[in-house]
């Protein structure tokens, strides 16, 4: 089946850490659904495995006093799709989710391995980056924190060393109290598919003006990313169709798509102008707002 060299299930954080301190071949599995597939496929060697998915303190859906709301990595899709907190505070997370894989994936398949994994396609990671996720990771020396966005650092490249863990994502109140979203992915196929584009946004409006709006995209660049420039250009604007209109012509300046087997730059950009204009549209919608 797997010819591994050596696997070891660690017990607590700490235990994780050390196992991949005394081996630098060593690389953690979570859920394995990303792991185990390249292994199966011959697309990746890891001789040395280091399990984390039984460590409990990993695995955990909260809020702090101050209301921020942090999010274990070990927290599979369907618990993130099932959790009250989730659907009631930051629903574009859980709609997003719902789009990973089928059933039998999302439990499985956890939301820190999803970051960690490192490919523009990840579907949780356009709404934490609209959402202003911060991560948290711990190594041998002490624990760090960073803005989710500037943890992509390219294709399959996040900023983690090799015996570091990412160990918390955390959503601070301010981001997400009176934040509306939306989350569209565009595939071949309804389900079961990884997306060829991928789009969050979340607004916040007041008395018909759009007074913020988080705009993210999916397979757009190397990594998941922000349309900074757009976000710039439209807050505080009155909401009308020709607002919407602005974005869809605007975002083109903030991505850089490819050619990929899967679609052809032309194909994505069209794309993403189209899910630029609609997700907006729902995002203002869902905030109660309306476009006239
Ligand atoms: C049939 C199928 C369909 C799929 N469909 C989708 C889809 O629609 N959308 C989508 O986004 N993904 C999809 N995936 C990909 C996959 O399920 C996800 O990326 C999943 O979230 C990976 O999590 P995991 O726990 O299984 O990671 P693993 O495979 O265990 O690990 C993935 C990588 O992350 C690292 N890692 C994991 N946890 C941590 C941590 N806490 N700290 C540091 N490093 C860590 C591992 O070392 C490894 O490099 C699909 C996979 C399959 C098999």
């Amino acid at each position: 089946m797997f010819n591994f060299k050596s696997y070891a299930r660690a017990g607590s954080v700490q235990e994780a850490i050390q196992l991949l301190g005394q081996n630098p071949e060593a690389h953690l599995i979570a859920g394995g659904t990303d792991m185990l597939v390249k292994l199966h496929k011959g697309k990746a060697q890891f001789d040395h495995l280091v399990d984390i998915h039984d460590i409990a303190e990993l695995n955990y859906i909260t809020q702090n006093d101050a209301n921020d709301i942090i999010i274990g990595p070990l927290t599979s899709f369907t618990q993130v799709a099932e959790s009250e907190l989730i659907c009631k505070r930051i629903p574009v997370l859980s709609q997003a989710v719902l789009t990973i894989g089928g059933p039998q994936v999302r439990n499985m398949a956890t939301i820190g391995g999803n970051l960690c994994n490192g490919v523009p396609s990840a579907d949780s990671a356009t709404p934490l980056i609209a959402l202003n996720a911060a991560v948290t990771i711990e190594g041998r020396d002490g624990s760090r924190q960073m803005p989710l966005e500037s943890f992509f650092l390219g294709p399959s490249q996040v900023a983690l060393e090799q015996d570091e863990i990412l160990t918390a994502i955390t959503i601070t109140r301010d981001n997400y109290t009176d934040y509306f979203g939306h989350f569209h992915k565009y595939a071949m196929r309804e389900a079961m598919d990884i997306s060829t584009i991928g789009c969050s946004a979340v607004c916040k409006i007041n008395d018909g003006t759009l007074q913020d709006l988080r705009l993210a995209f999916g397979v757009a660049a190397p990594v998941p990313i922000r349309c900074k420039g757009t976000e710039d250009k439209v807050r505080g604007r009155k909401i009308s169709p020709k607002l919407l209109t602005d974005i869809a012509n605007n975002v083109p300046s903030d991505v850089r798509p490819r050619t990929s087997w899967r679609a052809a730059k032309d194909f994505r950009l069209q794309i993403i102008t189209t899910l630029a204009h609609r997700v907006v549209e729902q995002a203002i919608l869902s905030a109660g707002g309306t476009i006239q």
